[in-house]
């Protein structure tokens, strides 16, 4: 095969507790991950030129907003293309193309997914046959969201985020995303987290997982998940972008079940009752201020698939 793509998806969290700052810098988390259907492509090509001197991963970004995406060898998807092949013990070549529509740096772990996708992919096109446990373990190394990106679905992430339990879900779930401008840094949204916390005198409490979010899934209550959902990086979030919280206000007013701020933001997602009950909301969205677009998606979907 010259050439495989791979389909991944972007994550929202439905839970994110954080606990203290560890001594090795991570914070002990509970991630309550849930994959939806708005998905980056990553293409894994043999090289055309035979050139022994070029560059034996290249990569290309090809969507609206990549100007932050780097092209070089800190791409995610070019660090775990050479993982992979460092864990093989052999050279490869392959020219890496990302078709984006996850927000960058926009909470939805786009990177990680582009780092999962070419996992897949190159394990793929390089014949390896490497069962998923090891792209697991492989993708561990990489960051902490990109183990969830191989799996999908709705899973639960403890230590720093990368040990991952499935969890059972009924149903579906739609939702809607409004994306802001610009992007937040995921390591200055928690080191604000921390910084509010000590300012208030608040120790971080042990993160323990959501039972009322649990039995949610399980039922497939969208209601009770929208009561549910839960995010310790929000007031961080807010105070960075406090914009973010007249989104969140509009949302609510136009009947959001839940309305909360995805991840380290500023991506903010929206509960709805229904697909029907989405795009309504979607339309009433998008004039809200510092509201760059508004996407509809559904959730839980399957994680790093090859498509076709
Ligand atoms: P998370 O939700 O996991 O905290 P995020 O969605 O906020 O992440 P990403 O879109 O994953 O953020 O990207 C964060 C940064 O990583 C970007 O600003 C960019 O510099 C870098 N990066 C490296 N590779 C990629 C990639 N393939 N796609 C997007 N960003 C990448």
């Amino acid at each position: 095969m010259s050439a495989i793509t791979v389909r991944v998806p972007a994550k929202v969290n439905l839970q994110l507790a954080v606990g203290p700052l560890r001594e090795d810098g991570y914070h002990d988390l509970v991630n309550v991950f849930h994959a939806v259907s708005l998905f980056d492509e990553v293409t894994a090509a043999e090289p055309l030129d035979a050139d022994p001197s070029a560059a034996p991963l290249r990569v290309r970004v090809e969507g609206d907003l990549t100007g932050e995406v780097p092209v070089s060898d800190d791409n995610l998807a070019v660090r775990a293309a050479r993982a992979l092949a460092d864990r093989a013990g052999r050279s490869y070549r392959a020219d890496l193309l990302i078709r984006k529509s996850i927000p960058v740096a926009g909470g939805m772990a786009g990177g990680s997914a582009d780092a999962a996708a070419a996992l897949v992919a190159c394990n793929d096109l390089w014949g390896l046959g490497l069962p998923v446990e090891d792209l697991m373990e492989i993708a561990a190394d990489i960051g902490s969201d990109v183990p969830f990106a191989l799996l999908g679905d709705t899973a639960v992430g403890t230590g720093r985020g990368e040990r991952l339990a499935p969890l059972e879900t009924a149903g579906v779930f739609h939702w809607v995303f409004a994306l802001a401008d610009g992007g937040l840094s995921t390591p200055r949204v928690y080191g604000e987290c921390d910084r509010l916390r000590e300012e208030a005198g608040v120790a971080a409490p042990t993160p323990a997982v959501s039972e009322a979010l649990l039995a949610a899934l399980r039922e497939g209550d969208a209601r009770a998940l929208g009561q549910a959902l839960s995010n310790d990086l929000q007031p961080a979030a807010l105070a960075l972008r406090p914009s973010l919280a007249d989104t969140l206000a509009a949302g609510r007013t136009h009947g959001a079940l839940g309305a909360i701020v995805s991840g380290s933001g500023p991506t903010c997602a929206f509960l709805a009752e229904s697909a029907e009950h989405a795009h309504e909301l979607a339309a009433l969205l998008k004039d809200v201020d510092g509201c760059r677009s508004v996407v509809t998606a559904h959730g839980p979907v399957p994680g790093a698939t090859v498509a076709g």
